[in-house]
């Protein structure tokens, strides 16, 4: 379990002073100027050194992300978008680092800007979240008062302006190609990849998208050192992770801690244990609502990383840990992701616009036993035929979910249809 000293976000639970004149009392801030003045070479090379791998989902490595961007200027300016526009169901971590501990973000954006040359930097927040905003614009306004970001930021002779903006509430905006469509005034609709937006992003210029945790941990990791934060987790899967713990735990929490803990520890130390006890544990969807569920007897011993989890048939893509115990209708909560998605899809290609629609309204008939068997393996093809066929990732987060089902929970299904036959239970309302 991580100790308290090794955590980087101090203030995760708003226990102490955000602003700041607390956030330098807590270490942030401390140093900026010798950071940058090691060169962006060097920034580079120790992100690479720390392992650290992309925490909006993905797991792409940050160092090596940043490192795509041009060495020499060709004229075009670069830029740094923070994606804060968390919208993955079950996903609310990067809330807590906005809300509570802002400067951990806005250092990073510094820090990170310097090392691509981007001399702005754009953080995209999610509509929702208002109060965020405002407690984010506080400590952005307060770091341009000390001089920190702005003109000679940090008297670094750097100059660095920081805007934030807001988003208007669509999920597909978080898809890091329709933020940049919807930043540059227009409708968020993913664009094709390559080019990444490393060669081509903002206004068609360099770009790099970064997830609020992957920015805010940056400027610990350079200050206490890459072995430091490799020295959590294991090899691929480093460093301290927040969590996000929702569902049927006796008590549902953010924490961070250090990569690859077992998901027992997880869930005894933090949340208090599973409610009515491990036996009563049913299934565990480890990584936020596009990654297939796993059966509980499959997850107690579960290592929670990116590697490992993969080997469980799901992803650790956001950490944001559903639980669900022997109360829940398993079928019934997949087609409401199924919903959610078929809301969410931009209709811009064909076996999104169709496929999510035609997944939920098939998942529906199986919530409600009204389908056939042979539907069961119908729908498996059906999200076989989605995955891997469209222009963005959600397409394929509408079809994991319901594969994850189908592997996981056949019996269940099956056993609804057969009872419904035999008129032994009667439908069950998919509102
Ligand atoms: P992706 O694998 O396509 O890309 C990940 C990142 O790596 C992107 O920034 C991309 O530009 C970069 N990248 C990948 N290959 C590259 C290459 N060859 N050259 C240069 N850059 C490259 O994944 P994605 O579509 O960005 O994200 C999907 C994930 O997002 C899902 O796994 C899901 O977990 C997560 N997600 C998160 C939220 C949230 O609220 N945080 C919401 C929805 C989805
Ligand atoms: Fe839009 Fe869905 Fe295609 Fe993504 S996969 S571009 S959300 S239609």
């Amino acid at each position: 379990m991580l100790k308290d000293e090794d955590r980087i976000f101090t203030n995760l639970y708003g226990m102490h002073d955000r602003s700041l004149k607390g956030a330098m009392a807590r270490g942030h801030w401390d140093g900026t100027a010798k950071i940058l003045q090691n060169g962006r070479e060097w920034i580079i090379e120790q992100m690479k050194a720390s392992g650290l791998r992309g925490r909006g989902g993905a797991g792409f490595p940050t160092g090596l992300k940043w490192s795509f961007m041009p060495k020499e200027s060709d004229g075009r300016p670069a830029y740094l978008v923070v994606n804060a526009d968390e919208s993955e169901p079950g996903t609310c971590k990067d809330r807590e680092i906005m809300r509570h501990d802002p400067h951990t973000l806005i250092e990073g954006c510094l820090i990170a800007s310097y090392a691509m040359k981007a001399h702005a930097c754009y953080i995209y927040i999610r509509g929702e979240y208002i109060r965020e905003r405002e407690a984010l614009q506080t400590a952005i306004d307060e770091a341009y008062d000390a001089g920190l970001i702005g003109k000679n930021a940090c008297k670094s002779g750097y100059d660095f302006d920081l805007y934030l903006h807001h988003g208007a509430g669509a999920y597909i905006c978080g898809e890091e190609t329709a933020l940049l469509e919807s930043l540059e005034g227009k409708k968020g609709m993913p664009r094709m990849k390559p080019p990444f937006p490393a060669m081509a992003g903002l206004y068609g210029c360099p770009t790099t998208v970064n997830n609020v945790e992957s920015i805010a941990v940056a400027p610990t990791i350079l200050r206490r050192g890459p072995e430091w934060f490799a020295g959590f987790g294991r090899p691929n899967n480093t460093g301290t992770k927040i969590f996000a713990i929702s569902g049927h735990v006796n008590a549902p929490c953010v924490v961070e801690e250090s990569m690859s803990i077992s998901f027992e520890e997880l869930i005894d130390k933090h949340c208090g244990g599973i409610r009515g006890g491990w036996s009563n544990l049913k299934a565990v969807i480890p990584g936020g609502s596009s990654v297939p569920c796993v059966r509980g007897e499959n997850m107690r011993d579960a290592v929670m990383d990116f590697d490992a989890l993969k080997e469980k048939g799901s992803s650790l893509g956001t950490a944001a840990v559903i639980v669900m115990d022997q109360s829940t209708d398993i079928i019934k909560a997949i087609w409401r992701l199924s919903k959610f998605y078929k809301h969410e899809s931009c209709g811009q290609c064909t076996p999104c616009r169709e496929g999510t629609g035609w997944m939920m309204r098939v998942m529906d008939r199986l919530v409600r036993g009204e389908a056939e068997v042979e539907e069961i393996d119908m729908l498996f093809d059906v999200t076989k035929q989605v995955e891997g066929h469209t222009i963005c990732a959600l397409g394929d987060a509408a079809a994991w979910p319901i594969q994850g089902l189908i592997r996981n929970f056949r019996d269940e299904i099956e056993d609804r249809i057969k009872a419904q036959k035999s008129g032994r239970v009667s439908a069950v309302a998919a509102e």
